[in-house]
């Protein structure tokens, strides 16, 4: 039988970087000594105290459907988040919860565009964001960065891609991947274009908590009234209470759109687990005392894997400054992205994401989300492989 797919989907790639996982996993499972530098998730726990509200819940019988946008406690309680940390004033109702951030991006995306539509997207771009895009039916505007400019949009490039087909500029600080932050000025300036041209922006704030250097985050909603207008924040809890398998997502946005999203998920997923959005709720108003060591390990890790990454054969590295991500150029190595990794894995048995997979292909994608022994071990193999390929 031959079987339609439909044209939506037809482009669509599945994720690299959830590929690349599985297939460290299966390596792993079969006895092989992989250390695995692919993961976007935290290798600590979920803090004790948001698992006891989840168990809680559970115990307590709540079970059952909620309402499809997330329980009104935990809409109060990111609306406060926002208002406590961020300085934004927004009323519940324009809070959506969701499936993770992921499924938040989607729905924006669902509601906000259309075949015609374009939607402007920073390389290096976190994997989900173009894939979204082609789903609705709009086009992704790729806009190039590299190391040598910090791998931030300009302003004057900013204004080049805005056309009058412009639904969408998507932007990602602290970035996945490449672990960029933007500061408050250089926010201000992008985000006064979006406000004259009349563009909307997703600004896709998951990794706030996670600085590094004194590095500050300011989310671009909070420069005016008109920016807020004009901005749709998406969050979630996946990385900073390390909550990936929880599924909780959120976005602050106009009423307008807030409505449709929740309308829109209404009809798909229904709302977010009921349990883990009590354990959301906990996450969010309680003091986050769990980052200041997780941020210690990180901080250690990322000062080590960025002096060996800029030191290995071949290889320069951008300093990160947010998330868990080093995104080192491997142009002198004289491969391209795929075809290093894929090698490594093979002979070094280190699994790392090509940065094609994020539109960049001189690069790769190291997460130092995982313990110092583990950095150590796949840093010296990295080092002995890079070294063969430069020679
Ligand atoms: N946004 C960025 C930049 C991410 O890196 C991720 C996860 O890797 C997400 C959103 C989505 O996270 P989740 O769907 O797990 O909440």
């Amino acid at each position: 039988m031959n079987i339609h797919i439909s044209q939506r989907v037809q482009s669509i790639a599945p994720s690299v970087t959830l590929a690349i996982d599985a297939k460290a996993k299966e390596m792993k499972d079969a006895g092989i000594d992989v250390v695995g530098f692919g993961t976007g998730q935290p290798d600590f726990d979920t803090p004790d105290f948001v698992k006891d509200a989840a168990k809680k819940a559970l115990d307590d019988g709540f079970t059952k459907y909620t309402a499809a946008a997330g329980i009104p406690e935990l809409r109060q309680a990111i609306a406060d988040k926002f208002k406590r940390e961020n300085d934004l004033d927004y009323n519940a109702s324009q809070i959506i919860v969701s499936c993770g951030g992921k499924h938040s991006i989607f729905n924006v995306m669902m509601v906000l565009c259309e075949e015609g539509d374009e939607v402007i997207v920073p390389a290096p771009y976190w994997l989900s964001y173009p894939e979204i895009v082609k789903v609705t039916g709009a086009v992704p505007v790729v806009i190039e960065t590299d190391d040598a400019t910090g791998f931030k949009v300009t302003p004057d490039q900013l204004r080049d891609a805005i056309t009058p087909n412009t639904r969408l500029f998507v932007l990602n600080s602290p970035s996945n991947p490449t672990g960029a932050v933007y500061s408050p000025d250089e926010l201000k300036e992008l985000g006064d274009i979006c406000v004259e041209k009349g563009v909307l922006i997703l600004s896709d704030e998951i990794y706030e908590h996670l600085l590094y250097d004194g590095a500050v985050h300011k989310s671009v909603a909070s420069f005016s009234q008109a920016h807020q207008d004009h901005t749709i924040i998406v969050h979630g809890l996946a990385k900073a209470w390390s909550m990936t398998g929880w599924r909780l997502g959120f976005i602050a946005a106009p009423e307008v759109i807030a409505k449709k999203v929740a309308a829109l998920q209404s009809h798909s997923t229904s709302n977010p687990t009921s349990f883990a959005q009590k354990g959301g709720v906990a996450a969010l108003t309680q003091p986050m005392t769990h980052l200041e060591g997780w941020m210690e390990a990180f901080s250690e890790r990322r000062a080590y894997a960025y002096d060996r990454l800029s030191s290995m054969p071949g290889m320069t590295c951008y300093k990160s400054q947010g998330a868990f991500y080093l995104f080192p150029n491997i142009s002198g190595t004289g491969l391209k992205s795929s075809e290093f990794c894929s090698r490594l894995l093979e002979e070094e048995s280190v699994a790392a994401v090509p940065g094609l997979a994020f539109g960049a292909d001189d690069y790769i994608r190291i997460s130092h989300a995982t313990s110092m022994e583990q950095i150590v071990k796949g840093l010296d193999r990295m080092e002995q492989f890079c070294g063969r390929l430069v020679g």
